[in-house]
């Protein structure tokens, strides 16, 4: 019989890459409300400061500067983690960049960017993470993807291709791992105004319109926030979601249907 302590999460470690700011830094906290240990790992080091102020409410957060497309880095992320609470429970592949180009645009320097994070980058941690979750008795990774994976945009080609990559991604490990007890499930984002979203938003001088246009646009009459997107990334880390594996999750109240 389900009940709701098993959306708790205590005692559990999770480890959220791009967490400095942004979606992750939402997936961050409400992991650590439910209770869980969070590593937060990212390139920009005001990380650190963000998991100071959860230490001083009495959260367990730690921050680890970590480049996501660099397997010495990805190693030493993972093994931080499992080392600084005795064994990685959760994995969320968050950190993600979304330059806009299209066909035209993209150059092979561009192409490799965008794939080595958002798609190498999540598989570099898969590999590390696994063998301790296959230890440890089972896992959950997360995936975060985008409506663009499976919808297409083509004026963000390599972007879409990324995320489309981590869905396969989700699915062949899933089929792998389920014998271990390891979870590999992926949730797409609709259009969530984060630190990044109006940092490029703005650099096309595009910020007040499209934002606007975006809110008309949503059936539901408002974008998406940091925690809409992290309420669905803790219920399929918690037990809750104990028989779900390889499936897409998407929070975008409806506009992937239009
Ligand atoms: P954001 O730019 O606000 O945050 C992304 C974080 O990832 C940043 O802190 C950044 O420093 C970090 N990061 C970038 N490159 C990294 C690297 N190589 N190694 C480690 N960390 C790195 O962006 P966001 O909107 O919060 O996006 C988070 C995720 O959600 C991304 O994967 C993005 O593609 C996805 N997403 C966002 C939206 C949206 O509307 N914001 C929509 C769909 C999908």
């Amino acid at each position: 019989m389900n009940d709701a302590s098993m959306f708790q999460l205590a005692g559990k470690t999770a480890l959220v890459t791009g967490a400095a700011k942004g979606i992750g830094a939402d997936i961050a906290e409400q992991l650590l409300r439910l209770g869980a240990n969070v590593v937060l790992a990212d390139v920009d080091d005001r990380g650190e400061e963000t998991a100071e102020r959860w230490r001083q409410g009495g959260y367990t957060a730690r921050f680890i500067h970590s480049d996501v497309s660099k397997s010495a880095d990805v190693a030493r992320m993972v093994a931080y983690a499992e080392e600084a609470f005795g064994g990685l429970d959760i994995l969320v592949n968050n950190a993600g960049i979304f330059p806009r180009a299209d066909l035209s645009e993209t150059d092979e320097t561009f192409w490799n960017r965008v794939m080595d994070i958002n798609l190498k980058g999540a598989y570099l941690a898969c590999q590390a993470a696994v063998p301790g979750m296959i230890q440890r008795g089972g896992g959950s990774i997360i995936n975060i993807g985008s409506l663009h994976a499976t919808k297409g945009a083509p004026e963000t080609l390599a972007y879409a291709i990324s995320k489309g990559g981590l869905v396969t991604l989700t699915r062949n490990l899933a089929g792998a791992l389920a014998v271990h007890k390891i979870r590999v499930n992926c949730v797409h984002p609709g259009w969530v105004a984060s630190d990044g979203e109006l940092a490029r938003l703005a650099s096309n001088g595009e910020d007040g319109d499209s934002l606007e246009q975006a809110v008309r646009r949503m059936p539901m009459g408002r974008m998406q926030t940091g925690a809409d997107i992290a309420a669905a990334v803790v219920f399929i880390a918690s037990a809750m979601a104990g028989q779900i594996t390889g499936q897409q999750l998407t929070v975008d109240g409806g506009i992937g249907l239009r």
